[in-house]
């Protein structure tokens, strides 16, 4: 009888953690870019954007995972074992997500589930938002004259209060920039001038940035949270704190209909 080759070499499923930047495809890596158009299987968040999603090979099955705020539409366990089931049969597995996946991504969570179980992994690095958003708002983060430092926090509240370092936060010369703090702004803000930061200090939020639905809205830890709340901001938004800010104005550079037309 002659043996069927394919049967006595299966094949080796393989998940990629890939990170999908903040929005524009362009800001994809070479390497996302080949895996998403040779994926047998995509598990992508909601903070993938459509235009990312444009490079998934037609043939790829897709599954949406959500983690939308307040409505994780997989649980994260379920995730993990859905990585595993997936990688189990075989198939290679694209798990992609905004930004970059080690970075308040709980990448490491699911490749932790992936060791665990023997499935053989690989992370694409994307960019994150503090650098994507940053620079599609004209913000640099750091600055000779402004910042020697930069900290990335996360502004999720627990309990209606952020359980953040406030004394390293209101350090003079850093840039603080702030991951899912839309809706903690306001105590953010207040906290930070309780610890001793000026109220002058200025601070922007930008949302959709690198999106053609990009906003910026600056102002000071003192007014912030009006104008925000006027402007109607909407998730997911970035906030960027510290003197760097002030040059928003000089170097914002970023109007999505011209880019667009430029392209
Ligand atoms: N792993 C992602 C972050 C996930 S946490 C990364 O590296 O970027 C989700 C938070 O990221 C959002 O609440 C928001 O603060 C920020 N974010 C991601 N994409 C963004 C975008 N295009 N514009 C503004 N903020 C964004």
């Amino acid at each position: 009888m002659k043996a069927d080759v394919k049967n006595l070499i299966p094949d080796i499923g393989r998940v990629y953690l890939v990170g999908a930047g903040p929005g524009d495809p362009e800001l994809l890596t070479l390497r996302a870019v080949r895996l998403l158009q040779q994926a047998d299987v995509i598990v992508y968040d909601n903070l993938v954007s459509e235009g990312v999603l444009e490079f998934v090979s037609p043939t790829a099955e897709r599954i949406y995972a959500g983690k939308r705020r307040n409505e994780h539409t997989l649980r994260q366990e379920q995730i993990n074992a859905l990585l595993v089931k997936l990688a189990g049969e075989g198939k290679q597995v694209v798990r992609l997500k905004g930004g970059d996946p080690f970075i308040f991504g709980r990448g490491g969570e699911e490749l932790q589930t992936l060791a665990a179980s023997g499935v053989a992994f690989e992370v694409v690095p994307g960019v994150t938002a503090a650098s994507g958003v940053s620079s599609y708002a004209g913000i640099p983060l750091t600055h000779r004259d402004h910042a020697q430092c930069c900290l990335f926090v996360t502004g999720h509240l627990k309990n209606g209060t952020a359980d953040l370092d406030w004394p390293s936060l209101v350090r003079l010369n850093q840039t603080v920039v702030i991951y899912m703090g839309l809706s903690g702004l306001p105590e953010i803000c207040r906290q930070m001038v309780a610890h001793g930061s000026l109220p002058e200090l200025p601070i922007a939020v930008v949302q959709d940035g690198s999106l053609p639905t990009q906003k910026v809205v600056t102002g000071t830890l003192a007014n912030m949270a009006e104008r925000v709340a006027q402007a109607g901001l909407k998730s997911p938004c970035l906030t960027i704190i510290g003197e760097v800010v002030k040059l928003h104005q000089e170097l914002a550079w970023y109007e999505p209909a011209k880019t667009a037309a430029l392209a």
